[in-house]
């Protein structure tokens, strides 16, 4: 489990700021290095806004996450890792997550299949997120044309496994008259739904501790994540 506390945490991602700053050869201050490098959020509501800041980094192009030193980031994380948050996103290679959310090394817990769906083998690393690692909030993350979700609504032939999918989905597709975006929503929705009653790790931890599943959409145009 995680034993740091707050005041620790806190005061290792400050240290890994300011390291970051004279490795890099820049100037920085220390309150510019602790706007970049948040503390990690204990809570639910504070993860899912660090998640929100951070994807208006990103949008805006104002993204700290860079200045960080990945090197130091690396070292620091080499014996544990401390991610703030958990988020299951399509395989898609347009939805680089840390990228969308302004985040490094250690910070996120990321675990990706085609459609976003929720499956035993998806199911069992969230709760390794929550159960193990502390993660307190979880994103569910769809995103705007995503192959999976079209071609599990047109249900055509497709080599191989690819099918399979199909089948993670359907619930959610079925009422999405033929919109793509209407189905993803509706997938991530569900796919979120499904977490929380079908894990009893993570519906315990909900009860317990105030962990939260949310579900969200990447918009591929803006850069934007919708929370759903
Ligand atoms: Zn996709």
């Amino acid at each position: 489990m995680d034993d740091l506390n707050g005041a620790e945490w806190s005061r290792r991602r400050f240290m890994t700021a300011i390291a970051a700053g004279v490795a890099g050869g820049a100037m920085i201050s220390a309150s510019e290095a602790q706007a970049q490098s948040p503390n990690r959020p204990m809570g639910a509501d504070e993860a899912i806004r660090e998640l929100k800041e951070g994807n208006e980094r990103f949008v805006s192009g104002k993204m700290t996450s860079f200045a960080h030193d990945l090197k130091v980031l690396k070292d620091g994380t080499v014996e544990k890792q401390e991610p703030f948050a958990a988020i299951l996103s399509c395989a898609d290679s347009r939805v680089p997550v840390e990228l969308v959310f302004d985040q490094s090394i250690g910070h996120l817990f990321v675990a990706r299949v085609a459609g976003n769906m929720i499956t035993p083998e998806i199911t069992g690393s969230l709760e390794y997120g929550v159960a193990v690692l502390g993660i307190k909030a979880i994103l569910i993350l769809g995103h705007a044309k995503c192959g999976a979700v079209s071609a599990a609504m047109k249900g055509q032939e497709v080599p191989g496994q690819i099918s399979a999918l199909y089948q993670y989905m359907m619930p959610a597709i079925k009422d999405s008259h033929n919109d793509v975006a209407d189905a993803v929503k509706a997938n991530a929705r569900f796919q979120a739904q499904l977490l929380r009653e079908s894990s009893t790790v993570i519906a315990k931890a909900m009860k317990d501790d105030g962990v939260k599943v949310i579900s969200g959409y990447y918009d591929l145009a803006t850069g934007r994540v919708v929370m759903l």
